[in-house]
């Protein structure tokens, strides 16, 4: 069945052509780690994993290559400010290959709890140096690099057009942040490239412009040629990247060799938080941990992602994420039911039916929204059968959701408290006991504790209570 993706190039839905058959190449903007991902970025990533899911779904063979920026984004994300590795390495008082490190970690630590399938290929900017400084040499040798005090920098205006992904007319006022007035600049949306190193700035490379250090849109440009060639499927990243990031990437791509590197650029929209941005100074900057500790799994986030297309903006709310916590658990039950059901099930149309509806909606545009609803179609099927559990294995090969652990999960609920535990525990006895009066007194007791208990076919489900 024909794929078809959102172009952010062509600005509209286009049927899928790969440049060799049944070959997917794809570049994927990874983290800054300057710090924790949050729950935002990891929408992105949850983005990414559906789009490597839906391909080999799809019988495409990958060859997806991940970024870790660890050296030259700025906190403007054009060419001001400092440089967010040196900045977190200065506050926690670490080096910033440290700071790298550990946040690295951490990273692909929340990507295994989101059952995020790993790129074949993750690779660190400060491993890739060389090809970025020799990209430089390339732009500069073809006309489109200069030099100033601060560093190398990229004429726009020696382009055919620019910017190409964006309508944005660059005399609007949409840009205005990103105008910095320097005197040293041919035009002012000339970006830097390469950047020459303050006295004590400490990761610096020797360099034909002095000690220095890459650019963040230099990093991309040279590790995609660099893993994937100088022309390969896809790209993708998050809206904020469109302006400038990957604005830029496609124009040092032009300096150095001629064309824009992909096919399809892809962009997943916002997460937002109670209708407005997630930001550190507004304090709603949550990661997925604070989610456990509301009672929501990583898992019942991922699931939370998919009430909304990739395209469009999501509001979170921890009401959502707890009752995607719930229609998770409800999900795992259903599956179960159905891998335990000794009925067989012989309405092979109905299957095939299901199976087409589901790769129609993957196929079109990742519309997950629509995709869940026919996985909640099969769970509502009235006969329960090892048929239908085994569809939905299939299906999670998209999802991701871990269906097949399904019963460990709803056995080893988060982040309970051992008070708690004790207390469930004493009430299961009481009941076995048929001291009914008591157990109904721990149950008070627990929700005066802030959870609530629920029995049900598979043991007890706590969730905590939320004011
Ligand atoms: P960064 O580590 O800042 O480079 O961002 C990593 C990824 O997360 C990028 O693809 C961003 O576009 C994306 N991102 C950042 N904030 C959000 C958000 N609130 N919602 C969705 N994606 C985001
Ligand atoms: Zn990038």
């Amino acid at each position: 069945m024909q794929i078809k993706l959102y172009n952010t190039l062509t600005h509209k839905k286009e049927d899928f052509t790969p440049r060799e058959n049944k070959k997917v190449s794809i570049y994927s903007c990874g983290p800054t780690v300057y710090s924790y991902a949050h729950i935002g970025n990891f929408r992105a990533y949850i983005f990414m994993d559906n789009l490597r899911r839906m391909f080999k779904y799809n019988g495409y063979e990958l060859n997806h290559v991940m970024n870790i920026t660890d050296v030259g984004h700025l906190t403007s994300d054009a060419d001001t400010g400092e440089d967010k590795m040196e900045k977190a390495a200065k506050k926690e008082g670490k080096n910033p290959y440290e700071i790298a490190e550990f946040y690295t970690k951490a990273f692909m630590e929340d990507l295994e709890s989101l059952n995020i399938d790993k790129p074949s290929t993750i690779t660190k900017a400060t491993d890739n140096i060389n090809e970025m400084m020799e990209m430089v040499q390339e732009i500069i040798d073809n006309g489109y690099g200069y030099e100033t005090s601060k560093g190398i920098y990229f004429d726009i205006s020696k382009l055919d057009k620019y910017p190409v992904l964006s309508n944005n007319d660059l005399s609007g006022e949409e840009h205005g942040a990103r105008i910095d007035v320097d005197p040293e600049k041919r035009n002012p949306y000339d970006f830097a490239i390469w950047i020459k190193a303050p006295e004590n700035h400490l990761m610096k490379w020797d360099s034909p412009w002095g000690k220095s250090y890459p650019g963040w849109h230099i990093e991309c440009s040279a590790m995609g040629r660099k893993f994937l060639g100088e022309n390969f499927d896809i790209h993708t990243g998050g809206v904020d990247h469109i302006p400038v990031h990957h604005e830029n990437e496609i124009a040092q791509c032009k300096g150095a060799f001629g064309h824009n590197p992909a096919n399809y650029w892809m962009h997943c929209e916002f997460l937002l938080v109670d209708g407005g941005k997630m930001s550190k100074s507004l304090g709603n900057i949550y990661r997925l941990k604070d989610l456990q500790e509301k009672g929501a799994e990583p898992l019942a986030y991922k699931l939370f992602c998919y009430s909304s297309h990739y395209r469009n903006k999501l509001n979170f709310t921890f009401d959502g994420v707890l009752s995607a916590q719930k229609a998770l658990n409800r999900l795992r039950e259903g599956y179960l039911k159905n891998l335990e059901s000794t009925e067989s099930y012989n309405d092979e149309n109905r299957i095939l039916d299901y199976e087409n509806r589901f790769l129609e909606a993957i196929n079109d545009d990742l519309n997950m929204p629509v995709a869940m609803g026919i996985v909640w179609e099969v769970i509502r099927n009235e006969t329960k059968s090892i048929k239908i559990a085994k569809l939905l294995e299939k299906f999670d090969e998209v999802l991701g959701l871990d269906l097949k652990n399904a019963k460990k999960y709803l056995e080893t609920k988060i982040d309970i408290p051992t008070e708690i535990e004790e207390l469930i525990e004493k009430r299961k006895l009481a009941k076995q006991e048929k001291n009914y009066e008591e157990a109904d007194k721990i149950r008070d007791e627990i929700k005066e504790k802030g959870y609530i208990i629920k029995d049900t076919k598979v043991g007890v489900e706590v969730e905590k209570i939320i004011n």
